[in-house]
């Protein structure tokens, strides 16, 4: 009965966005069965000149969720069906739509890991990257920032094409933006969202604060990204992929083969990695850490705002 519900919310919201944000650039293909239980709406990659029948686009495309106007569907049945709002926060504002997430359960069904990676996309290791999650079957969250996505734009359309999700990680990474107040930090998440939802079409919920919310939040950080409508996720599972002493990719395969035999990532793993400029070793490292999380009995799935906190 909930699915059912759920399943009509979804088709509601998506035909209401619809009709709300017309030019919207990928959204004008197949809007979603409301009576299929797994209705996560189907948005085309690249051939979207032709509308072509449900039963071929649910094959073939990734799903996602896109929130409705009152976010009651942005916790979806499966960890690995990514979320996007098609409003940015100015939108909902301007049309008086809340921009607060309702209570949502965090989702502890299954051992799951999250592979995450920052500071992209650039033009060669997030490539990399993706082919990789493409040969192994599995999807991640790329945590990018703005001026990277304005770089890159290809790179992040290709990220949103093949069913990751795309999370918000701050324009520029400057923490003198960041850290002093709250008014900056959101300053700089509203403006990477604009970036974003300018290439895609949507923007994210998720975000990652640069280096963490530990030493870097106060409370007033945690209720400003709240009403804003924000989930942040850190991680608990390093690769340390980005320490000073220039570790390698035996380093990391490492470091994530301890980090998620520990009892606080046996059932929730999320992991933490780079994609950016400079990142090599992890796109070296990368197939062998996919086949041991494997090994270990881990689903895969993508950072949404019912994913569990790392502790
Ligand atoms: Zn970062």
């Amino acid at each position: 009965m909930k699915k059912i519900f759920i399943g009509v919310a979804i088709g509601a919201a998506v035909l209401i966005a619809g009709v709300m944000i017309g030019t919207s650039p990928s959204e004008k293909e197949v809007a979603p069965s409301i009576s299929q239980e797994t209705r996560q709406e189907s948005a085309p990659a690249a051939n979207k000149t032709q509308a072509k029948p449900q039963s071929q686009t649910q094959t073939q495309l990734p799903a996602r969720v896109f929130a409705a106007d009152d976010f009651s569907n942005v916790a979806p049945s499966s960890p690995s069906v990514p979320v996007y709002d098609k409003c940015t926060l100015s939108e909902r504002r301007a049309a008086g739509l809340t921009t607060t997430l309702p209570d949502i359960a965090p989702y502890r069904a299954g051992k799951t890991v999250y592979l995450t990676f920052d500071d992209g996309p650039d033009d060669k290791n997030t490539p990399a990257v993706l082919d990789i999650l493409k040969d192994a079957g599995v999807h991640a969250t790329f945590y990018v920032t703005g001026a990277q996505a304005e770089a890159h734009p290809d790179v992040l359309r290709r990220i949103y094409d093949e069913g990751h999700a795309i999370g918000n990680h701050s324009y520029d990474h400057r923490y003198e933006k960041l850290y002093p107040d709250v008014s900056g930090f959101l300053a700089e998440m509203e403006r990477t969202d604009e970036v974003i939802h300018s290439i895609i079409g949507v923007r994210p919920l998720i975000i990652r604060a640069p280096g963490g919310v530990v030493g870097n939040f106060t409370d007033a950080y945690e209720s400003a990204i709240r009403a804003n409508g924000y989930v942040e996720h850190d991680w608990n599972v390093s690769s340390a992929d980005a320490a000073p002493n220039h570790p390698v990719a035996q380093d990391f395969i490492d470091n994530i083969s301890y980090g998620t035999d520990q009892e606080a990532a046996l059932r929730t793993a999320i992991i933490l990695m780079h994609s950016s400029e400079g990142h090599e070793e992890t796109v070296k490292a990368l197939p062998k850490i996919i086949e041991i999380l494997k090994d270990k009995g881990y689903a895969f799935g993508v950072v949404t705002p019912m994913t569990p906190q790392p502790w």
